[in-house]
């Protein structure tokens, strides 16, 4: 099914890609003909049906926790594309922030891609090629109240990227940050009834008062924009594009 091969013989781990953003990074790499490996949760006939559309494999990993990283990245094998995607939100004020959330969206955010780059990079050094993407956010940047731990996960992935970046600066590796705006996924639907209850505002008023608020395109942005952009970070012309942070925010972070 791949429609180009410029992607043809890499082999590309995306985790949180059974659904949203890192689904349509998935797609439009094994688009590219990178062999892809899914992770992430979701009805296992559906996962099943990706596999076969994609010709992928998926590997059954909970990023919450280190073994999950471990079990992940011993079972994708050596890839030479790593797309640390897989990411929680919760939105509540900070002096009600439940503690066990706060660690989750940390462990998830950013302690795994910790886990899965320590692990990926001695293979990619060893061949002299690698690609490492994160799923940042346009709150990698800035910052927007009830989100604590969410802000600073993802200024934390910046910072981890920037560092990853300069360390295989001369290795033929890169790592780079995407930071989308507000995509339309389940993990953006799911932050609406608490954005309700946290602000005192209706639905409608959450999406086109708070959410596209942000954006001056007032547009969501498309998952498979996203695609597109990794694609062009895999590439050979992308070699010299590293520790960058790639907004695709509508405009938001002009602002
Ligand atoms: P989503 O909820 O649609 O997808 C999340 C994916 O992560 C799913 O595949 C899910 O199964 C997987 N996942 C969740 N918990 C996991 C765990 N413990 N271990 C392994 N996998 C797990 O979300 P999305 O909107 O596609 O978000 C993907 C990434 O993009 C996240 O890092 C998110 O912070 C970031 N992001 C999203 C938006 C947006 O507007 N949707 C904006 C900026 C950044």
């Amino acid at each position: 099914m791949p429609s180009s091969s410029t992607l043809s013989g890499k082999r590309a781990l995306i985790t949180g890609s059974t659904s949203g953003i890192g689904l349509a990074v998935a797609r439009a790499l094994a688009g590219h003909g990178a062999q892809v490996v899914l992770n992430g949760f979701g009805d296992a006939n559906d996962i099943d049906g990706l596999c076969a559309e994609l010709g992928a494999v998926h590997v059954d990993a909970d990023l919450m926790t280190q073994q999950g990283c471990e079990t992940l990245m011993a079972d994708a094998g050596p890839v030479d594309i790593l797309v640390n995607n897989a990411g929680m939100q919760h939105v509540s004020p900070v002096d009600e922030f439940p503690i066990d959330k706060w660690n989750a969206i940390i462990a998830l955010n950013l302690t795994a891609a910790f886990h899965t780059t320590r692990l990926a990079v001695p293979g990619m050094k060893e061949k002299g090629w690698g690609r490492i993407i994160n799923t940042a956010s346009a709150h990698s940047k800035t910052a927007s109240p009830y989100k604590s731990a969410y802000n600073a996960s993802k200024h934390g992935i910046d910072g981890f990227t920037k560092t990853v970046a300069l360390e295989l600066a001369q290795t033929g590796v890169t790592a780079n940050c995407i930071s989308p705006g507000y995509v339309w996924t389940p993990l953006i639907e799911g932050q609406i009834p608490d954005t309700m209850a946290a602000r005192g505002l209706s639905r409608d008023e959450v999406i086109n008062d708070v959410l596209l608020a942000k954006q001056p395109t007032k547009k969501f942005v498309q998952p498979a924009e996203i695609g597109a952009l990794a694609v062009f970070l895999c590439g050979e012309e992308a070699g010299n594009v590293t520790g960058a942070n790639w907004s695709i925010d509508g405009g938001w972070t002009a602002e």
